[in-house]
């Protein structure tokens, strides 16, 4: 039920992404009933989201500056089919608020927060300077943008090892980690030069760099109503280069009571900077002292979504819907858990290298039974562009205890086929870190994975 005149019902939408999310998003719009219409671009001819929308336009050529990130050509394809919205999902356009300012000026919904809200949460170093007057805990280091000279300072107050951050930085990229005042002095401007070629903004703070802490975020939906919920927390200690390679919820290292502190200090931020959708708030937490430390927001959904949902039957990307048409949350509380579920995120890269190996699907089984959800856009006989990001599949298991989890995610990676020439994937160094003592104990940081000889 819309709850009332000013809210717009939407029947057709452009999902302006490709890959699992543009057909894990498709699969929801047609359980809404709401239309499709797939984009693509000229590599992307063969993929699955096309089959499964209702419409399909192709948006260019296959770099995605010319196609998954071209605005006016997404515009042209919202207008021609007369879709009324057009879906983001995490990546691409997103988190950019330009682009939803000009969805919203051609009178279309943005499925996600207002441009004002993703201005404010784009930049890291404003992010933080908010959270911190919402008296949400941040990470010691400075909290505007930082000279050299500056950063000196802070450090020598705050103590080495620090790390320096781009403000517009993402994705795990634009940070180093410095020991000592002469390499602060040297990665400085590095830091610096790197931040503008790759981000387009040479803005640099600097932070107190945490000895092997787990990095633990908060899942939260908030309606067009000042209701903000928290869903559930997960933990995404296990990376590689700082970006996630399985997620985790709940989080297997905290109590209750840290947990409700944590929903309190994500919805606190959430509302400070008026937010509206399904977003993540995310944090880092130091086993030491048991201190939780904001890190920054994500204004979008974001891929290890599905843990969530397994625990607790929420389907995010509906509300992701539900709440852009002006509906409001139908509960005002975290909901019970249920369970625990972990997330794998099946890439095309070399096992040893890590370099993306894409090639041709020529046999392809893919795992199922009890607990297991396949999110992917794979199928036998379809090429891998080599042009995105290399998530081939995400893997997502739910279980009653962690035990039982582990086991079945063995299991499920153990009868996995996915095989064709020149393609690689990483099944293998997820079976190595499943089988860690440190993950099953749920000992692991997110420095873990360099620490381990694999
Ligand atoms: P991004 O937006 O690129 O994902 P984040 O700020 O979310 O960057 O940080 C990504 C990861 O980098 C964290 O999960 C953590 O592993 C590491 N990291 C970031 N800040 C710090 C810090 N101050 N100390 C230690 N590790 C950090």
């Amino acid at each position: 039920m819309l709850k009332d005149s000013n809210t717009r019902e939407i029947k057709k939408v452009v999902i302006a992404n490709r890959g699992e999310i543009a057909v894990r998003a498709i699969r929801t719009c047609k359980e809404l009933g709401i239309k499709t219409v797939a984009v693509y671009s000229e590599a992307d001819k063969d993929s699955l989201h096309i089959m499964l929308a209702d419409e399909a336009i192709c948006i260019g050529p296959p770099n995605p500056q010319e196609s998954y990130l071209n605005i006016p050509n997404i515009l042209s394809a919202a207008e021609i089919t007369g879709a009324d919205a057009i879906y983001p999902g995490y990546g691409f356009l997103s988190e950019n608020p330009k682009f939803a300012e000009i969805v919203e000026a051609n009178g279309l919904i943005f499925i996600g927060p207002k441009p004002s809200t993703l201005k404010l949460i784009g930049n890291k170093v404003r992010a933080k300077q908010i959270a911190k007057q919402a008296g949400v805990p941040v990470i010691p280091g400075s909290s505007r943008r930082t000279s050299i000279e500056e950063a000196l300072d802070i450090a020598y107050e705050i103590g080495y090892p620090v790390i320096l951050k781009a403000a517009a930085g993402g994705g795990g990229r634009g940070m180093r980690v410095v020991y000592n005042e002469k390499e602060l002095r040297e990665k400085f401007p590095l830091a610096q030069s790197e931040a503008k070629i790759s981000f387009g903004n040479d803005t640099i703070y600097i932070e107190k760099f945490l000895i092997n802490p787990k990095h633990i975020e908060i899942q939260i939906l908030a309606d067009q109503y000042g209701n903000v919920v928290p869903i559930s927390d997960r933990e995404c200690s296990i990376q590689r280069r700082h970006q996630k390679v399985i997620e985790e919820a709940p989080s297997p290292s905290i109590n209750d009571e840290t947990r409700k502190r944590l929903y309190e200090a994500a919805v606190k931020f959430a509302k400070a900077v008026d937010y509206t959708g399904a977003g993540t708030v995310e944090f880092l937490y130091d086993t030491q002292t048991g201190n939780f430390y904001f890190i920054e927001m994500n204004g979008r959904i974001q891929v290890e979504h599905p843990v969530t949902e397994m625990v607790t039957g929420i389907d995010l990307v509906k509300w992701q819907f539900l709440i852009a048409q002006g509906e409001e949350l139908t509960f005002k509380e975290a909901p019970p858990i249920k369970g625990i579920a972990l997330e794998m995120r099946i890439n095309a890269e070399d096992p040893k290298t890590f370099t993306p190996a894409p090639g041709l699907v020529e046999k392809l089984i893919l795992p199922g039974g009890f607990g297991v959800r396949i999110d992917t856009h794979l199928y036998p006989g379809y090429k891998i562009p080599p042009y995105y990001d290399s998530l081939l599949a995400k893997f997502i298991v739910w279980a009653q205890n962690r035990d039982e989890l582990i086991k079945r995610a063995l299991r499920v990676l153990n009868e996995t086929v996915i095989e064709g020439q020149g393609l690689k994937t990483n099944i293998e160094f997820h079976k190595f870190i499943l089988q860690t003592k440190e993950f099953k104990e749920a000992k692991h940081h997110v420095k873990l994975l360099e620490e381990l000889d694999y």
